[in-house]
């Protein structure tokens, strides 16, 4: 199980989880002590348990609606997506950081921010929308017969 989550808060600023993009907020405590979180998307009822700070259990079906995240942190990830996909060739690892530290610099803390590897994968398919499926070499391009005048 990707266990990577990181701490957030939700719109009206309580604490929350930020998980594979999506945002969990508290929902109740188990008497063991475990905490069970709540996909704070509206119908969705994904559930993940927390116990000593670990995803012990997540309720196993894909979150099958738009990510939501709280709107400053939409907005980093939307510049990311934008400077991912304009500046081609700068790294895509560059280009995160970059837009973290503004972020930083206008907001105080990158305590919000997903880490890098939970972006990391979205953003690489953002880049390979651009490139074609595979590297051609030319001389690797064999012409059909019929094709020729
Ligand atoms: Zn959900």
């Amino acid at each position: 199980m990707n266990a990577n989550f990181t701490w957030s808060t939700t719109e009206r600023g309580e604490k929350a989880i930020l998980y594979n993009n999506y945002v969990y907020g508290l929902r109740r405590e188990n008497q063991n002590g475990s905490l069970v979180y709540i996909c704070t998307f509206k119908s969705c009822s994904r559930t993940i348990t927390l116990k000593d700070n670990e995803i012990i259990k997540s309720n196993g079906t894909t979150d099958n609606h738009d990510p939501k995240l709280p709107e400053n942190v939409q907005a980093v990830l939307s510049g990311l997506k934008r400077r991912v996909l304009t500046d081609i060739n700068e790294p895509i690892g560059k280009i995160y950081e970059e837009e973290v530290k503004k972020f930083r610099r206008d907001n105080g803390s990158a305590g919000l921010i997903p880490i890098y590897s939970t972006w990391k994968t979205t953003l690489y398919n953002i880049r390979k929308t651009l490139l074609p499926p595979t590297p051609t070499l030319l001389s690797s391009i064999t012409v059909p017969s019929d094709m020729y005048l």
